[in-house]
């Protein structure tokens, strides 16, 4: 899908030109896994991979979707916002519809088509990039006068409260959010944000998707949750100006380790660790230096393996045969865990060899054809047709 595929599709399906041609694209997360949601800091971007809508304004109050990847249409004839047991991909649009209309916002009806690139179950936000996206090309044609962080929170909530999906703000913020050669550094507790430059000629970022999905993902983030909180609050016992693990340094935790049981301890070990390693990863992106960035991305991976506990054999495979090369300066699990991407940092001259030695070992190890995606980071949700 590109933007001339999508023009063209939308003028079959609707007979009419578009008003609007929008990108918004998926997201990478290059370090700070865990941390939202203990008010620490992620450091994602926006990716070359993306949905594209083609859309126009209705005379009436009509919503007139069409999923051109499924070859689905969906249609609401008086704009009526109900929650879709079939299509459910139709909830992600009407989902934060609604949630604008709890704010008094209104936009008239709308014809939107879209089509993506974005790989699906690999964990790079479709979900984000289509909530994100709908609102903004609403804001463009109907004037809706929404900041990009008014969409970023608009669309978390549509997810969060329409669609059911407890996530986080990152995905949404980094789709919308994004800066081409950078990352941007969200800091959880007050949503305050710096980009840091990813401006390296001779590296690039791999994915290499899994492909699996363990069924463990939603329980065991929960658990994890759970888990944060009670170091929280037995930490908080000991210093009461403590109000998340963000305030906890490695030294009182160590200090106080006695105080947690093993596994709990080994949970806020993790997170503790992981908000100061995405610190120590701007300053390097800040040198560039790729090589300490490198570093602190394996220890990430370490620690969502052994003291978080949220990888699988088949991530863990994927990074140990990364660490074989010594092309590739850095490799981890991404995102919530239990299946999706490795994210490798890897010599440019090297991906074609690296990509090579990745599948070879992996359809040795488990009969799979693995898929991997050099990614660029790109600028965040954008208007291609010359508006803004
Ligand atoms: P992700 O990690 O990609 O966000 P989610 O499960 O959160 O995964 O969201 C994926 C869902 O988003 C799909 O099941 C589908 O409902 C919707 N979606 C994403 N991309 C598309 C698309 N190109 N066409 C239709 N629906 C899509
Ligand atoms: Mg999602």
């Amino acid at each position: 899908m590109d933007n001339i595929n999508i023009q063209q599709t939308f003028s079959t399906v609707l007979g009419q030109k578009p008003e609007i041609i929008v990108r918004a694209p998926g997201r990478i997360n290059l370090i700070g896994e865990h941390t939202d949601y203990n008010a620490g800091y992620v450091l994602p971007g926006a990716i070359d991979k993306a949905i594209w809508f083609a859309a126009s304004k209705r005379t009436d109050q009509a919503l007139h979707f069409y999923a051109a990847d499924l070859e689905e249409s969906f249609t609401s004839e008086n704009g009526e916002v109900i929650f879709q047991r079939e299509k459910t991909w139709a909830n992600y649009l009407l989902g934060v519809i609604s949630e604008a209309r709890k704010d008094g916002i209104q936009p008239g009806g709308i014809n939107v088509v879209f089509g993506s690139d974005i790989p699906l179950g690999a964990g790079l936000s479709s979900s984000a990039a289509l909530e994100s996206g709908v609102l903004f090309l609403l804001n463009e044609l109907y004037q809706l006068g929404l900041s990009r962080m008014d969409i970023v929170k608009l669309a978390q909530r549509g997810e969060n409260e329409f669609v059911g999906m407890k996530c986080g703000i990152m995905d949404m913020f980094a789709s919308v959010m994004g800066r081409e050669n950078h990352v941007v550094r969200l800091d959880c507790r007050n949503l305050q944000y710096d980009y840091f430059p990813f401006d390296a000629p001779d590296v690039s970022l791999v994915l290499c998707d899994s492909g699996v999905k363990h069924a463990l993902v939603d329980s065991e983030y929960n658990t994890r949750r759970t888990e944060c909180e009670e170091g929280l609050r037995i930490l908080q016992s000991l210093d009461d100006s403590i109000q998340s693990l963000r305030d906890v340094t490695p030294e009182f935790l160590s200090r106080h380790a006695a105080r947690l049981s093993p596994i709990v301890l080994q949970r806020c070990t993790y997170v503790v660790e992981e908000i100061r390693r995405v610190e120590q990863a701007c300053e390097a992106l800040m040198h560039n230096d790729m090589t300490s960035l490198g570093k602190l991305m394996y220890e990430t991976h370490e620690g969502l393996q052994h003291n978080y506990q949220v990888s699988c054999p088949e991530m863990d495979f994927l990074v140990e045969e990364a660490r074989k090369n010594p092309a590739v300066l850095g490799a981890r699990m991404m995102g919530g865990g239990f299946g999706g991407c490795t994210i490798n940092l890897v010599k440019k001259e090297a991906v074609p060899g690296f990509i090579a030695q990745m599948q070879a070992a992996y359809l040795e190890k488990y009969q799979l054809n693995l898929k991997t995606y050099p990614v660029q980071l790109t600028n965040g949700t954008e208007v291609l047709n010359g508006r803004r």
